[in-house]
């Protein structure tokens, strides 16, 4: 593939930790599980303050169709249940465990039993995975297909395009028979004819190893990927894999294609043979305020600052803390943020890499056309919100906006393009609400 048809960015990589084998740090003393770590309905909480609870008891059940099972991911008391305000600034019921030190697990772990399409469904919403890089939709309603023949191929998303994280490299290369046995299982009860493990081509211990494992299985194959920002982002991955282009509105079902993160086939593989659901997560610590940078695996809802901490600190007074990569990651306000399933990296950065830009007026240059991996217009997205124009914005399909941040990032004059497609969206939900209640109300 050549690398004038992809649209996108060339960023720093910074993969630090891609050489260290990931450290399972100690139980903190509590956790605070938010019951809110997908995309849909939050969870429903099953437990009450004081119950006693091990390592993978449920304590809270799926609260719709689009929505994941939450697990203890420590042994000890609940200590409270209340509302927290989440990283992303929404709010949600939390769970906060105190620490016995024990880790005892759950009595009842057991692997699921599974003998068909429907119970394989079953065992993947129960073992309470979510896209792990980060997008957290919940992978038994991605699998839940009803029709099996609507799927044409799998692929694995081992792109890992953000600069610093190094989790999902580290899951191929340390969870390699994982990752395989979760291929085996989709091929067997989802009777798919095509795996294509996506990974791109920075990361050639990461494709010799796939290779290696997945030789003599003739539905897998290994693809190397050009190496460009958002490479691991779902339609872009679809499109460069496949050729295939999502039409606005559709699900990757829709063009024939599904598309796991490679930790979230791991996670499933891991539930399947040991009946242990998804209770930890392994988080890239980085960033140039973080004095040993390495990869963390975290019980779930372990504090920010703990697992800094266990990354020996700061070296130096933080200016900005990230949950996520560089490009699309969510600055914080506080380390008291537990990490949540969709926690793939916590960066800490000093004043030189954290200082502010000063935008100045547009000058017009394309640049952000021509990076821009949905081929919209960001410049003139943004003259469109400044004029509040919801017709306009639409016109410009800012809804295809996938908040990538290839535009601002290579914009010479530093314009805020990204968040200003945020908000354009919220512009947009408000105003077609809007404009359904005056046509309601036949006006
Ligand atoms: S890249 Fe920046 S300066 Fe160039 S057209 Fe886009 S918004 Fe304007
Ligand atoms: S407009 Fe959206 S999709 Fe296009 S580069 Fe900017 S953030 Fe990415």
């Amino acid at each position: 593939m050549s690398l004038k048809n992809l649209n996108g960015v060339h960023i720093p990589h910074r993969k630090n930790t891609a050489g260290l084998q990931a450290v399972r740090m100690p139980p903190p003393a509590t956790v605070t599980i938010p019951l809110s770590m997908h995309i849909g309905r939050p969870a429903n909480c099953v437990v009450a303050v004081g119950d006693h609870v091990d390592v993978g008891q449920l304590i809270a059940e799926p609260g719709g169709f689009v929505s994941s099972p939450v697990y203890a991911s420590v042994s000890g008391k609940v200590k409270k249940i209340e509302p927290m305000l989440q990283f992303m600034g929404a709010t949600c019921q939390a769970v906060v465990i105190e620490s016995d030190g024990e880790m005892t697990p759950y009595a009842n772990i057991a692997p699921p039993e599974i003998t068909d399409y429907d119970s394989f469904i079953k065992a993947v919403r129960d073992s309470g995975v979510v896209g792990l890089g980060g997008a957290t939709f919940p992978t038994a309603v991605k699998l839940d297909v009803k029709d099996t023949s609507r799927i044409q191929e799998i692929i694995i998303n081992g792109a890992e395009c953000e600069g610093y994280i190094t989790s999902d490299h580290r899951t191929m290369l340390d969870r390699t028979d994982e990752v395989m046995e979760g291929c085996r299982l989709l091929e067997k009860w989802l009777d798919v004819k095509k795996i294509i493990i996506a990974i791109e081509d920075n990361k050639p211990d990461c494709i010799a190893r796939m290779k290696e494992a997945a030789a003599g299985d003739d539905k897998v194959e290994v693809r190397a990927l050009p190496c460009m920002y958002p490479q691991g982002g779902e339609k872009v991955l679809i499109y460069h894999v496949t050729g295939k282009i999502m039409p606005e509105g559709k699900l990757p079902i829709d063009v024939g294609s599904v598309v796991m993160n490679v930790t979230s086939v791991a996670t499933l593989a891991h539930y399947c043979t040991t009946g242990m659901p998804l209770v930890e997560k392994c988080i890239t610590v980085d960033g140039s305020a973080i004095k040993e940078p390495k990869n963390v695996i975290a019980p779930i809802g372990t504090a920010s600052g703990e697992v800094i901490e266990f990354a020996g600190g700061f070296k130096c007074e933080p200016k900005k803390l990230v949950q996520g990569g560089p490009m699309m990651g969510v600055a914080q306000y506080t380390l008291d943020a537990p990490v949540a399933k969709g926690t793939s990296a916590l960066l800490a950065f000093n004043e030189k890499d954290a200082r502010p830009v000063t935008p100045s007026a547009c000058i017009r240059c394309g640049g952000c056309i021509d990076h821009c991996p949905m081929k919209l217009m960001p410049c003139e997205l943004e003259r469109a919100y400044e004029k509040q124009d919801a017709e306009a914005l639409k016109a410009l399909k800012v809804g295809l906006c996938i908040e990538c941040g290839c535009c601002a990032f290579q914009c010479p004059a530093h314009r805020a393009l990204v968040q200003v497609n945020k908000l354009s969206k919220v512009l947009v939900r408000d105003y077609d609400a809007r404009m359904k209640t005056l046509k309601e109300a036949g006006k």
